[in-house]
């Protein structure tokens, strides 16, 4: 049961960024509070939104500490202002990180229809395994929205992996993947206690009614 990290941009706000996005762009101490305590406590790691920090910052920081994360791209955004280009994801991936989808044009899942949704996925994935020269078959959802519909479609769409933002711990295998995200500010206690695995009960019980409902059963879980 080992904790998945979701950050976004690391440093300060740049100014592609809406001020909305504020919370989720964190300190640099953060993320090298996140390294060093992934050094002694097995976690996963996780980045939204392909922006330029993925390449510039974070990967060089988890290659020189031997570790490994997953990076889910917008794939409208590749090589926009702010963004990673075609040449900055294939380095990542050549340097042993996982390339994922999180959809083409960072849209809510549950406000369109079936038909957008496969579009929005297929075309975002087939991108990214060009660019890669191999399959991408894992996603991030856009928001974390998502409901029964939305994780039925990704299902048919063959997707074998999706990273929710239901939150908690998780064991390795699940086919959809609890994460916990990482804003601004947030204290080395605080994260210590997503690695740890240690959240307070009332937030422990709203999560678990979160989930039920809006992802259903336990078999929407299974690998
Ligand atoms: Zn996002």
């Amino acid at each position: 049961m080992n904790a998945c990290l979701m950050l976004h941009g690391i440093g300060p706000l740049p100014p592609h960024a809406g001020a909305d996005e504020a919370p989720y762009w964190v300190r640099r101490e953060t993320f090298d509070t996140i390294i060093e305590l992934m050094r002694t406590i097995p976690a996963r790691l996780t980045f939204d939104d392909g922006n330029t920090t993925d390449v510039t910052v974070a990967f060089p920081a988890l290659v020189k500490a031997g570790l490994k994360a997953s990076f889910f791209i917008p794939s409208a955004r590749i090589g926009t202002p702010g963004y990673v280009n075609e040449e900055d994801i294939r380095f990542m991936h050549e340097g042993g990180m996982e390339i994922g989808s999180h959809g083409c044009a960072h849209l809510d899942w549950t406000k369109i229809n079936d038909a957008e949704i496969a579009h929005d996925v297929m075309q975002s994935v087939e991108r990214l395994s060009t660019i890669i020269k191999a399959p991408v078959r894992s996603v991030a959802i856009p928001y974390g929205y998502c409901d029964r519909r939305v994780l039925a479609m990704l299902r048919k769409l063959g997707m074998s992996r999706v990273y929710s933002s239901f939150r908690g711990p998780d064991s390795e295998n699940t086919w959809l993947v609890r994460r916990d995200c990482i804003k601004q500010p947030m204290s080395r206690e605080e994260i210590l206690r997503i690695f740890t695995h240690k959240p307070a009960a009332a937030e422990a019980a709203l999560n678990l009614l979160r989930v039920w409902r809006r992802a259903g059963n336990a078999a929407l879980w299974a690998a």
